[in-house]
This record gives C-alpha cells, sequence and structure tokens, in this order.
C-alpha cells in the first residue's frame, strides 16, 4: 500500500483510495453491466451480502431498490447515454428500506459509478431559495475583498458552518485566508497563511475537476472497495471518494469535525476555495450540494471578471511606455538604441528596477542589475531552463547564485525572443522583506517514526507563527506577464520588418549592381566606337598637310564626340529616372500626343508618314515621364517603318476596368521573337534595326517608367510586317 513520505506527499494518488466516505455506498459496473466494485458498507444499508456481489448483473440491486426486475441500473445508463452525459439527470430518487436516498451515476474512464447517498440533509431548508436571494448581495460589492467578505457571509447564512474562509492559493501553491466569517468563540484565521503542502499539487488539480467536496465526518472508518479486478478504480469524479489519510489527519489536528469547500477558478486557474469548516458532523445532500456549486461558479466568474480589470488597469500603466518603447522601434537606428533610449520606460513596462537585453550576442543592460560574471551565468542557465517566458519572485530558490543578489536579483521576468536563438529580455526586481503569518510552523511538517523513517505528520499546531521572508520581491502579476509578451511581439516585429528591410535594400543593391555593370560595360565599349573615330582624326590630322583634308577629319572627330555627348546624355536620363519621383496626376492624353505627333513630324519631315492617333483616353502619371514614353515608343515607331513604302503609325488607347492601356504600331521592319527580351536592356539594340542611327538605352527608359508607375509593357511583332507595343497603367 501507498505509504506517504516527505517525498512522495506530491506524489500520493488520492485518485485511487481504494475506499469511500461511509455516510453513502458506491456499486460500480463495468461495460457489460457486471459489478466491478462494491463498497462494504452496502451491507449495512441494505441487506445484501457485499462479498457476493462482485461479478453479478446490477440486477441483484432492483428489488432493494423497490423496482421491477429488468435491470434497473443499467436501464438508467441507457438512458444517460447522451452527450451531457449523466449530469443532467442526477440524482434520481429511490428509496432504500423506507428512506428516500439519492443516486448519483458518473463515469470513470471504463465504469459507470453508482452512488448512493441518504436524501436527508442537516441544514434546515432549502439552499436554492436562499442562494438566489444571496448572489444580489454577494456580488453589491465592486472591491474585491469586499466580496469575497460577502460571500463567506452568505455562504455561512446558507450552509451554516462554524467557519467559512475564503481561501486564497498564491503562486508558489501556498495558500491564504483573505475572507472569512465565524462563530464568535473562534480564533480568527484571516490573514494566515498555509504552506503549499497542505493541499499538494495532485488535490489542487482535483479541485478544478470536483467543483465541491464534502467530507461529511472525519471520525468514521471508510468503506472499502470488495472487487476481483487488480487494477485500483478510479474515483477522480466520485463524490463519496474517501479522503487521504493525511488530510483527515490535518482535519481532525484542526479539531474540524466536517468540512465543505467549492472551487474558486480564474479563467482555467484554480484561484482559491470557499472553505467551510464545522466542529461537529455535517451532512449537505446533492441538491445542495450543486446549489453551493452555483455560488462559487458566480463568485468565480465575479473574480475572473475583476481580475481582467485589474490586469487591463496595470497594463494600461505599461501601455504608455510600450508605446513609447514602439515608436522608437518605428524609428531608432538599432534593436537595443531604441530600447535603451528613453530613460527608464523599459524598467516602467512591467515595474521592475533593472533590466537586460541579450541581443546577437551582446548584453545591453539598464537600472540596478548583477555584474557581467552573473549576467553570463543566467544567460546560459536561462538558454537552458527557459523556452517561452519565465517568472519567479523568489528566483534564489532556483537559480542559487542570485541568493547573494537579493538587492537587485530576487525577482526575474523573462520573455525569450525567439525559440531559435539564445535572445532574451529580462527584468529584474530587489528583495521585499515581508512578514508572514503562518497557521503554525510551515517548515516542519514531517514526523519520524519508530523505525527511523521521515514521514509526512500533519503539524498538531496551528498556532500563529510570524516569519520573515527573504530573497523574495514583490510578485509578478498576470498583467506583468501580458506586458512583457507585448513588449516581447513589438521587438520581434521591429525585428522582422528590419530584416524585410534589409532584403528589400539588398535587392536593391543587386540591381544597382547590375545596372553599374552594364554602365562599365558601355563605357568601355560603346564609347570606345567614336572614341577610336576621334583618336584615328587626330592622328591623321597630326601627320596631315592638306588644309581641306584637315578641316574634313576635325569635322569627323566633332562627330565622334557629338555622338558621345549624345550617349552620355541619355545615359544620364536612364539613371535620372530611377531616381525622381513619380509625381501623380491625371494627364490630357489627346493633347499630349498631338503635340507629339507634330513634333515628329517636323523631325522626321517626311510627307508620306502617317501618324494616326484614334482614342486618346486619360492616364494618371507624371506628365514628364509619360511623355518620354510615348514620345520614345512612338519615335521608335516613325524611325523603324520610316523606310516603308507608306509608312503607317497609329495610337490608340482604351480603358480597361480600373486600367488604361495604348497601342502604339507601326508596319515598319518589325523585331525578331528572340530578340523580345533584350530591347529593353541598356544599350541593346535587336539586330535588324542595327542600319537606323540609335543607342539602345530608350526602351530601357521607357520600360523604367513604366515599372514605376506600376503599369506594364510588352509588343508582338514580325519581320517584315510591322511592330505593336502595348503599354498599360493602372487608375487609382
Ligand atoms: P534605339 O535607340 O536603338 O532605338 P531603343 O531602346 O529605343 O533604342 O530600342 C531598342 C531596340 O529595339 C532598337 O534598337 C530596335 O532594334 C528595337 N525596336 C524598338 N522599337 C522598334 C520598332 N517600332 N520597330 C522595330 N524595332 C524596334
Amino acid at each position: 500500500m501507498f505509504q506517504p513520505d516527505l517525498t512522495n506527499c506530491d506524489r500520493e494518488p488520492i485518485h485511487i483510495p481504494g475506499r469511500v466516505q461511509s455516510h453513502g455506498f458506491i456499486v460500480v459496473t463495468g461495460e457489460d453491466d457486471q459489478i466491478t466494485h462494491v463498497s462494504a458498507n452496502i451491507t449495512a444499508f441494505t441487506g445484501i451480502d457485499a462479498t457476493s456481489m462482485p461479478g453479478k448483473k446490477s440486477s441483484i440491486l432492483d428489488e432493494v431498490l423497490g423496482k421491477k426486475p429488468t435491470g434497473f441500473l443499467s436501464q438508467l445508463v441507457s438512458l444517460g447515454q447522451h452527450p451531457d452525459g449523466f449530469r443532467p439527470n442526477n440524482p434520481y430518487r429511490v428509496t432504500i428500506a423506507g428512506n428516500p436516498w439519492n443516486l448519483i451515476i458518473n463515469q470513470s474512464p471504463e465504469h459507470y459509478l453508482f452512488e448512493f447517498e441518504p436524501e436527508r440533509t442537516d441544514l434546515e431548508s432549502e439552499l436554492q431559495h436562499k442562494v438566489g436571494r444571496s448572489l444580489s448581495e454577494m456580488l453589491a460589492d465592486k472591491e474585491l475583498s469586499e466580496l469575497l467578505n460577502n460571500v463567506a457571509v452568505q455562504i455561512k447564512k446558507i450552509i451554516h458552518y462554524d467557519r467559512v474562509m475564503i481561501y486564497k492559493f498564491h503562486n508558489d501553491g501556498h495558500g491564504e485566508v483573505v475572507a472569512e466569517t465565524k462563530n464568535e468563540e473562534l480564533e480568527p484565521w484571516l490573514g494566515l497563511h498555509y504552506p503549499a503542502s497542505d493541499i499538494p499539487q495532485q488535490a489542487r488539480e482535483l479541485y478544478k475537476l470536483n467543483l465541491v467536496r464534502l467530507i461529511a465526518d472525519v471520525h468514521t472508518e471508510p468503506a472499502a472497495l470488495l472487487t476481483h479486478e487488480e487494477q485500483p478504480l478510479n474515483l477522480t469524479n466520485s463524490g463519496l471518494r474517501a479522503v487521504s489519510p493525511i488530510h483527515i489527519q490535518y482535519l481532525k489536528n484542526m479539531g474540524v469535525a466536517s468540512s465543505f469547500s467549492v472551487s474558486i477558478l480564474d479563467r482555467d486557474k484554480l484561484w482559491g476555495l470557499i472553505a467551510c469548516h464545522n466542529y461537529t458532523t455535517r451532512f449537505i445532500n446533492f441538491n445542495q450540494r450543486e446549489s453551493a456549486k452555483l455560488v462559487g461558479q458566480v463568485l468565480s466568474s465575479a473574480i475572473s471578471f475583476r481580475q481582467q480589470e485589474e490586469d487591463q488597469n496595470l497594463l494600461s500603466k505599461s501601455r504608455e511606455s510600450i508605446s513609447t518603447l514602439t515608436r522608437s522601434l518605428l524609428h531608432g537606428s538599432s534593436i537595443p538604441d531604441a530600447l535603451f533610449a528613453a530613460e527608464g520606460e523599459l524598467l516602467k513596462v512591467v515595474g521592475a528596477t533593472g533590466a537586460a537585453f541579450v541581443f546577437e550576442k551582446k548584453t545591453y543592460t539598464t537600472g540596478q542589475v548583477p555584474g557581467e560574471k552573473f549576467l553570463n551565468e543566467l544567460c546560459e542557465w536561462l538558454s537552458i531552463n527557459v523556452e517561452d517566458c519565465y517568472a519567479s519572485s523568489n528566483f534564489a530558490s532556483e537559480f542559487s547564485a542570485a541568493k547573494e543578489q537579493q538587492n537587485t536579483v530576487s525577482g526575474l521576468l523573462t520573455c525569450r525572443l525567439s525559440k531559435e536563438l539564445n535572445e532574451f529580455i529580462i527584468w529584474f526586481r530587489p528583495e521585499r522583506i515581508a512578514y508572514v503569518n503562518w497557521a503554525g510552523n510551515p517548515e516542519k511538517p514531517t514526523s519520524t517514526t519508530e523505525s527511523g523513517l521521515m514521514t509526512i505528520s500533519p503539524r498538531e499546531s496551528f498556532k500563529v507563527w510570524s516569519q520573515e521572508v527573504h530573497q523574495h520581491s514583490l510578485p509578478w502579476e498576470h498583467g506583468d506577464h501580458a506586458a512583457a509578451n507585448q513588449l516581447r511581439e513589438e521587438i520581434n516585429f521591429a525585428i522582422s520588418r528590419r530584416a524585410t528591410e534589409l532584403r528589400v535594400l539588398n535587392e536593391k543593391l543587386r540591381e544597382a549592381y547590375n545596372e553599374l555593370d552594364t554602365f562599365s560595360y558601355t563605357i568601355s565599349h560603346d564609347l570606345k566606337h567614336p572614341l577610336t573615330t576621334i583618336k584615328s582624326y587626330a592622328q591623321l590630322i597630326v601627320r596631315a598637310t592638306d588644309q581641306e583634308r584637315m578641316r574634313n577629319m576635325a569635322g569627323r572627330i566633332n562627330d565622334g564626340a557629338v555622338k558621345m555627348q549624345a550617349m552620355i546624355e541619355e545615359v544620364l536620363q536612364y539613371s535620372r529616372v530611377g531616381q525622381a519621383r513619380v509625381e501623380r496626376k491625371a494627364i490630357n492624353m489627346q493633347h499630349l500626343l498631338d503635340e507629339l505627333r507634330h513634333d515628329l513630324l517636323i523631325a522626321f519631315n517626311q510627307p508620306e508618314i502617317q501618324i494616326e492617333i484614334g482614342n486618346a483616353p486619360e492616364l494618371e502619371g507624371d506628365q514628364l515621364m509619360i511623355q518620354q514614353v510615348f514620345s520614345n515608343l512612338i519615335g521608335n515607331a516613325v524611325k523603324y517603318s520610316s523606310k516603308a513604302e507608306q509608312p503607317k503609325v497609329k495610337v490608340e488607347g482604351q480603358r480597361i476596368g480600373q486600367k488604361v492601356m495604348y497601342t502604339i504600331s507601326d508596319n515598319g521592319i518589325g523585331i525578331d521573337q528572340k530578340d523580345f527580351g533584350k530591347i529593353f536592356d541598356l544599350f541593346s539594340r535587336a539586330d535588324a534595326g542595327k542600319e537606323f542611327e540609335g543607342s539602345g538605352v530608350g526602351l530601357s527608359i521607357v520600360k523604367r517608367i513604366i515599372e514605376k508607375h506600376q503599369g506594364k509593357i510588352w509588343l508582338e511583332s514580325e519581320r517584315h510586317q510591322g511592330t505593336r507595343f502595348f503599354v498599360e497603367f493602372p487608375l487609382n
């Protein structure tokens, strides 16, 4: 059998005690309706021999329950097979030996639990009526402490226990009586603290599952379960589940005969208990316990609501600092600079006295912080032990080096920036010496047996035992965690935004580099041609004697220089487009195209050239840039069709939804499909057009401008047939 000792107290399997409280009895069946377990005390209540029951069908109970021999319990099981289980129908009323009993059905993983409890109660009146009236009185106060007091007072009025306390669990699991009403002659326990081992972890878990718990009489022997099964029966969902012997002893030491508790939950956390003690035995029946459960649920919602309000208040205090830091993260030159620029803001986020930021293998600090060696060790510890966020108001109990740092690091709250990297934001709080009144010395819950074995033995004295608590900081509240988390998100957002910006910059740099490459190529290749001309004619002049020839050669030098100048001018134009801002406005295309047409006809001075302007819907864009686009495209169309028999150029626009598309078509030399891609590159020309004057810059400028306007350009063409360029611009 399980022997609790100091090391295993937290592991005592209190959900499988193998016994039930003796004010009722239990019958357990398996899936096949065979009785698997029965409590030995059934014999005393019903006269049936308990030892003969395991293995029999549940119908053997029909007679004592005053039912027809049709298998009453198995019928109830089939009735209860719906999504909510048996809960809505509990309790069933049955009569045993002429007395009314409540039958409560619950399920454990492989069993049905039939619990029989007397319907009689030690309360005079029905709880439900009183509860309704009391709820509004309980909730009347806005202050949490007043609300808790009201609840204690009202509960005492309803269930008449000698002492009703509201017991709150602190983050480390220890409890405190935060409200109390009691019979006058009793000692007050208000404000007393109880060590976490008084209600160990697994007991706290059960309080979350069973919202009410009655221990009707601590002095009666629990009834053993009789069974042929070897596996212990899981009694988590049983109301009759026997109480841990340690807890029974604990209550006895307190002089308590009967205890009743109602769980208080804050969201999914056990906030505390409405703990009721009576100094004589007291039984409350199922319906009355359900009513008390309702009070607990109402109180739970009220506490959750107020707790959320408090969190919000705390968060709104931090919010100002978080916004200041967020703004600075948006504009600051680096993440650490942004966090540490505004004096003290980082500390204000969670009300800390010191903070450290571990980022890109460097540690930045502000306020009162421990030395470098400690910080390095701390970072190592955090990288192993902290995955997400972590807080402790007694960090020395986790990390012994913190014992010597109580003036800076009694409390620590930290968030890891990302799972992959050892980067943290850490806040520190100093020691705040506190005085705690324990209900008895909390440090001696053990005693030694005759054989020298150390065992848990609940303390016998609950006399106030005052303690000066060291190495503890002010506790970190829920709102502090929320604020820390929010700042972490802002930092991560800033980091990823900067990473994106960096990628965009990189991309631009790559483009600029490619362009630079082309530029150098051009300078070395394309400008070489006119330079060679200039050089060779200059050499000839040096040697020439004939005046006329010299003049001629000087003319060629001039041509070369003019050509170079034109090329340099075009390169400059192209680079200017890259830097210029687009000044968007509506453009009257009819007017713009008419002027272009007029200028081109003069420039080409070929009467047979026809330039037809069709529909010309408005565009949105930069007037000068759009003019450059059409001047280049129509100019090319005229140029490359100028040798056709009847050169014909047509410009036509149309609006398609939120876009405007223009087509510029000609009947010129056309472009080979293989050259479609390259003609938009700087200084790149199609083979077919080489006999025409040109530099290969125009279309690169056109493409650049169109991209700046979020537009598109493409073409259709066939050699000797002509070319059609399409340009499309979005309208805002
Ligand atoms: P260029 O100064 O050589 O005209 P562009 O960049 O304006 O430079 O055009 C690039 C190349 O595209 C031209 O060299 C020519 O080969 C081809 N091209 C452009 N427009 C036309 C057109 N309408 N018809 C035939 N070829 C064209």
